[in-house]
């Protein structure tokens, strides 16, 4: 029996480092076919989906201007690495049957199409998977932007941010047996209390449109599919 679930159009952002597995860089292809998995049984509930990939496990801007690398020439290089992650993402999910498309931020018209917000909504009518990639296409921001961006513009109903924890802790569950897990917090007290969760312009974005953002694990199979569902744990961040 299919679950069923009362969303109808979602973001779901995970970082380029989900798609590394155990590695410690670059692309596991068995764990972006794993996450893949998780977006089709997703896809077969009749939800819509916009997706967001980080690029950290192949190039992170700020690692590259560490090294003395010119900061904005950095972030484009960090910007190419997310197209590579959602190139991977599209390849798996095809296989699995699910048609998709990838929207560049940054046009390379021959690898991805180019963001057209109109275009990408149809897309999205007609069930394919967006995969927004290359960012905001601006250096200096970051993906979680990307992905309060486009869920914004998209008009999904929550942001569903995978992680490799079942949600927002008071502090880090994997060092401290006590840590507690919020089931709801607002925007203000994560950012008051500098939960690691997105960065600070990606929740002004969230924040202030009223975005909900739902924080919860992708290592348990069936969990992405579970909490649109109602089922599993999480946590809720509201405006
Ligand atoms: N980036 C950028 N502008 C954007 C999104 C990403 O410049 O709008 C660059 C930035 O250098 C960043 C890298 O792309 O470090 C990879 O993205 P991110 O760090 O968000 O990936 P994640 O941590 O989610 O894997």
């Amino acid at each position: 029996e299919q679950p069923q679930t009362t969303f109808k159009r979602v973001m779901l952002k995970i970082s380029g480092e989900a798609l590394m597995g155990d590695q410690g860089y670059g692309l596991h292809p068995p764990t972006v076919e794993r996450i893949a998995r998780e977006v089709k049984s997703v896809h077969d509930m009749g939800v819509e989906i916009c997706m967001v990939i980080g690029g950290g496990n192949i190039f992170r801007g700020l690692a590259g201007s560490a090294q003395g690398m010119e900061r904005t020439t950095a972030d484009y290089m960090g910007m190419l690495a997310t197209v590579m992650n959602a190139l991977a993402m599209q390849s798996a999910l095809e296989e699995l049957g699910v048609f998709t498309r990838v929207i560049s931020a940054i046009r390379m018209d021959e690898v991805a199409e180019p963001y057209i917000r109109r275009r990408a909504v149809r897309h999205l009518e007609k069930k394919r998977v967006c995969i927004f990639a290359a960012g905001t296409g601006n250096p200096y921001f970051t993906t979680d932007t990307a992905s309060s961006l486009r869920a914004n513009e998209m008009a999904c109903e929550a942001i569903f941010m995978g992680k490799n924890v079942d949600g927002i802790y008071d502090c880090d569950p994997k060092t401290n047996p006590d840590a507690k897990r919020y089931d709801r917090i607002s925007y203000d007290d994560v950012l008051r209390d500098n939960l690691k969760v997105m960065d600070a312009s990606a929740i002004a974005l969230a924040r202030d449109n009223k975005m909900p953002l739902i924080v919860f694990s992708l290592n348990e199979p069936g969990g992405f599919r579970g909490i649109l569902a109602g089922e599993g744990t999480y946590t809720e961040v509201h405006a």
